[in-house]
């Protein structure tokens, strides 16, 4: 489906969220290391949602749909990650110092204004992920703009906030967090709606990280940088997609969901077209009594644990629960999301795809004929399971049926693996900060301002524009460095090694391709840190092994970081030139009769022998120049 982006109308905001790389957390001094034993060691503390209402007495319609859910929450408090403050049996220390210099120095770096005074706030949390019920954040910097080649992207807030728990499991009956992550300080930058076309949100989203890593204090990796998106198209609704943590996807994210909307647009026509009207989403009965003899396993399995089948009729929509929304996702899939989040129930049924899962012809006439439907016209939708979970599901789902009939109802959504997204919540209130009175504000004074200039991040374009005239590194090398996760890395290692044989293009190409090269082959290169590069390359300025070498002793080391880098390189110690040659020679008098005889292959047969004990010792361009002469000799003075 080709779409016109600016006739849809569609709209982009960004919210971005990343860990900065403090050595403690916001407001205790925990560090801001995750956790990385066996959850059997770590102790576990057990609670149930705190319920908040806000100032005017009124609660929350978020934090209202978790009560209902009612799950209990485990929280897993590993020993030296965690202490009171984070158990909240605590209060909060002060804002740590280093942490707001650090998101006022990126404020700065997109010509946010500074505010006067930094007051915490507490934003109501409704999923359990604070043990407060509240997330502490502080409204840093105002305004701003980010350049772009299809117009100027406002800037709308720049905060500074402690990040949430982990969430390890999630289960129907309660849900696990993990307690490390909790207050490791985030700066969270909200744009304005300006971003036109995937591309463009695309672009913008990938400035706003990389201004990020060039002020070479945030945490990488995965799980350190996270997007929220709002997206909204013309007759449509300002959607909130949560959780992006792959940015490279978030494109698609936006071309899948202004998709979706369109969808939801259409089945509302149809649905107009055909007359269906509030009344015509049927209510909820109980059918148990036409599947006691069926031969699905799933639904016998649920009757013989005394569980009920329930049903409801959709007047006058059939054929519509299997129109595709997105790729791989129905409109059926949407109703599912809702039984499962609101009831707890895994799936839905419905006659658009019956007879099948074990429900036969009989069942479907039996199905239409107790509930007075219309095979012709009509969907009967069915859940499986116990009452209660069968009633709140079903309800949510002719909640969702009616909205249909009014197009695309304001939800938040999450993002799948694939860039669809699926249902997570309704859009939360209003009304959800009041003040946090424990801790005082901070007056931003010269000394903090000195103190952020630290962190200002340079202009991108500056930057690019500097690899490729100051440093000679190709185009194409200097967008791949600037894209991955390494420039901050590259300026340190220059800073090191210039004027050594580790020329800009080496620093360079290690931390892009070959990094990327050995990744591909499923080596874990997150082991590979700034302290090992340094003293792999210094033993290369040395003379101590060659460059050829310096990727092989990476992957070894990166596959076992506990073993010594002097165990590692003992393979790759440097032959001397005489001893190259030696070798070289041996090869080509043991070989002598093979090689004249298969001249023009020579050279190919003594390299693959002289790099199979040379590699990663000598530079393969001085093997292949010892081999050119020593073979020049034996077969320029052998008659042919
Ligand atoms: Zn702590």
């Amino acid at each position: 489906m080709e779409i016109n982006y600016s006739e849809v109308g569609l709209q982009v905001g960004l919210e971005i969220h990343q860990q900065l790389d403090t050595s403690s957390k916001l407001f205790c001094r925990c560090p801001t290391k995750l956790f990385e034993g066996s959850e059997e060691d770590v102790a576990k503390v057990e609670r149930y949602l705190r319920i908040a209402r806000s100032e005017t007495g009124e609660v929350d319609p978020a934090a209202l749909y978790e009560y209902m859910k009612r799950r209990k929450i485990i929280y897993l408090v590993p020993k030296g990650h965690v202490c009171n403050v984070e158990l909240d049996e605590e209060p909060p220390q002060e804002l740590n110092k280093e942490a707001l210099s650090i998101a006022l120095g990126i404020s700065m770096g997109f010509k946010s204004k500074i505010v006067d005074e930094v007051y915490v706030m507490r934003k109501i949390v409704v999923d359990g992920s604070n043990t407060t019920g509240f997330q502490r954040t502080a409204i840093i910097a105002l305004g701003g703009e980010l350049l772009d080649e299809e117009g100027a992207i406002r800037i709308q807030t720049i905060c500074l906030e402690e990040d949430a728990a982990r969430k390890v499991r999630d289960l129907s009956s309660s849900v696990v967090y993990n307690l490390d992550r909790l207050g490791i300080p985030l700066i969270e930058i909200s744009t304005a709606p300006d971003m036109r076309s995937p591309e463009q949100v695309l672009r913008v989203a990938s400035r706003i990280g990389l201004m990020l890593r060039l002020t070479g204090r945030v945490r990488r990796g995965l799980g350190t940088i996270r997007q929220d998106i709002n997206v909204s198209i013309k007759g449509g609704a300002k959607i909130e997609i949560k959780g992006i943590q792959n940015l490279e996807i978030v494109d698609k994210v936006v071309r899948y969901e202004v998709m979706r909307q369109l969808n939801l647009l259409k089945i509302m026509n149809e649905a107009i077209m055909r007359g269906v009207k509030d009344e015509d989403i049927g209510s909820i009965s109980d059918v148990t009594d036409v599947f006691k003899n069926c031969r699905s396993r799933l639904i016998l399995s649920n009757l013989k644990e005394g569980n009920k089948v329930y049903a409801c009729v959709l007047r006058r929509f059939k054929g519509l629960l299997n129109f595709e929304v997105q790729p791989g996702r129905r409109f059926g899939t949407e109703l599912a999301d809702y039984a499962r989040e609101w009831g707890g129930i895994t799936g839905i049924i419905h006659t658009d795809e019956l007879p099948g899962y074990g429900i036969g012809v009989e069942e479907v006439r039996e199905l239409y004929r107790v509930l007075n439907a219309d095979g012709g016209e009509d969907v009967v939708v069915i859940v499986v399971g116990p009452e209660d979970k069968c009633v709140r599901a079903m309800s949510a789902v002719v909640g969702r049926v009616k909205e249909a009939l009014r197009g695309v109802p304001k939800e938040t959504r999450v993002v799948n693996d694939d860039g669809t997204t699926r249902y997570m919540r309704p859009q939360p209130g209003a009304a959800r900060m009041y003040p946090e009175t424990d801790i005082p504000p901070v007056r931003i004074d010269e000394g903090v301002i000195k103190e952020a200039l630290k962190y200002v991040p340079r202009d991108p374009t500056a930057v690019y524009e500097e690899l490729v005239s100051k440093y000679s590194l190709s185009p194409e090398l200097s967008k791949q460095l600037l894209r991955s996760p390494h420039i901050i890395q590259f300026y340190d290692l220059l800073k090191e090694f210039s004027g050594s044989e580790i020329t800009p293009q080496y620093i360079a190409s290690l931390l892009t391709v070959q990094l990327k090269g050995l990744k591909s082959e499923g080596v874990p290169i997150e082991n590979i840190g700034i302290e090992v590069l340094r003293e792999i390359l210094a033993l290369v300025r040395d003379g101590r092994i060659s460059k050829d070498g310096v990727i092989e002793v990476l992957r070894e080391y990166a596959l076992d970081p506990k073993k010594p880098i002097d165990d590692l390189i003992r393979k790759y110690v440097r032959r001397d030139l005489e001893e190259t040659t030696k070798l070289i020679v041996n090869i080509v008098e043991s070989n002598r009769d093979e090689l004249i005889r298969k001249r023009d292959k020579a050279f190919n047969i003594v390299m693959g022998l002289a790099m199979k004990e040379l590699r990663g010792r000598v530079d393969g361009k001085v093997v292949a120049d010892l081999v050119r002469k020593v073979l020049n000799e034996l077969l320029g003075s052998t008659p042919a």
